[in-house]
């Protein structure tokens, strides 16, 4: 069968493993960072020109399944895939991510999005640790009197302008007892991230609320309407049990 996998993802890059050897599988990515791990099956990068051009492709390439393993903020590709699906008749499925439990000492505070993170942290804290990716920074400019430290895979904008900053590059999954040497080195108070629940980075969660770090998180997008997974092996099995 003709799979493709909008990954992107740990989840993308572990479900391409599971299904490479049964299937004929493709992983399509952003093209969001140039350092990519091995990916089992084909790979292809860049967008699709919308969701016309997603249905083209769909098409082109007889796609039989979409599974749509993109990380829970990326909104507009995930409502590009489900409209694409409903045009071609491609069944389509969401890998998604539980929601993070949050520890139960941790002072946690939900916002819609980066601007009123910023603004906060521009009023509570003397030392952030942001770990937004790379969309939103531009947020946490002119904050002269707190301290940031941001953390992304790779490439950090040189155009930006962020007082008092140390950046950090490294990829996901962190360890608890990493995550907590990192923030009390840097004295850090408040923790800023995207509500994007998994296991491979709730370890600075854990670690924020151990060093009593005030959490601040961007409420994730509504998931899509259709069917819904939460794990790779349900992933695979929703392959064979629809037709
Ligand atoms: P987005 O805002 O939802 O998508 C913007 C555009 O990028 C889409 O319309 C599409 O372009 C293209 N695109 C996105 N994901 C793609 C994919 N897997 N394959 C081909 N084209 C893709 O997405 P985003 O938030 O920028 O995320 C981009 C990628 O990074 C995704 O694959 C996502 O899984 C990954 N990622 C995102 C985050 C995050 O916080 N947002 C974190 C970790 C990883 P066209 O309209 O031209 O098709």
């Amino acid at each position: 069968m003709k799979i493709l996998i909008l990954g992107g993802t740990g989840e993308g890059r572990a479900l391409a493993e599971k299904l490479a050897g049964d299937h004929n599988v493709v992983t399509s990515l952003a093209g969001a960072t140039s350092s990519v791990l091995k990916i089992a099956g084909e790979v292809r990068v860049g967008g699709f020109g919308g969701e016309d051009g997603l249905a083209d492709y769909l098409n082109q390439k007889k796609i039989e399944k979409l599974i749509d393993a993109t990380h829970p903020f990326a909104a507009q590709m995930t409502d590009h895939a489900v409209k694409a699906c409903v045009k071609t008749n491609t069944p389509y499925l969401r890998l998604d991510r539980p929601a993070w439990t949050m520890p139960p000492d941790a002072k946690v505070v939900f916002v819609s999005d980066m601007a009123e993170a910023a603004r906060l942290v521009a009023r509570t804290s003397r030392s952030a640790f942001l770990t937004i990716g790379q969309k939103g920074l531009e947020n946490f400019q002119g904050l002269d009197s707190v301290k940031l430290l941001v953390r992304a895979i790779e490439g950090f904008d040189s155009n930006l302008k962020l007082e008092n900053v140390t950046y950090v590059s490294a990829r996901p999954p962190f360890a608890l007892n990493a995550e907590i040497s990192l923030m009390q080195l840097h004295q850090i108070d408040t923790l800023v991230s995207k509500a994007s629940g998994g296991e491979a980075t709730r370890a600075k969660l854990d670690g924020a609320a151990k060093i009593g770090a005030r959490i601040i998180l961007t409420r994730r997008p509504p998931s899509p309407d259709g069917e819904r997974v939460f794990n790779v092996k349900d992933a695979v099995a929703w392959i064979s049990k629809t037709p």
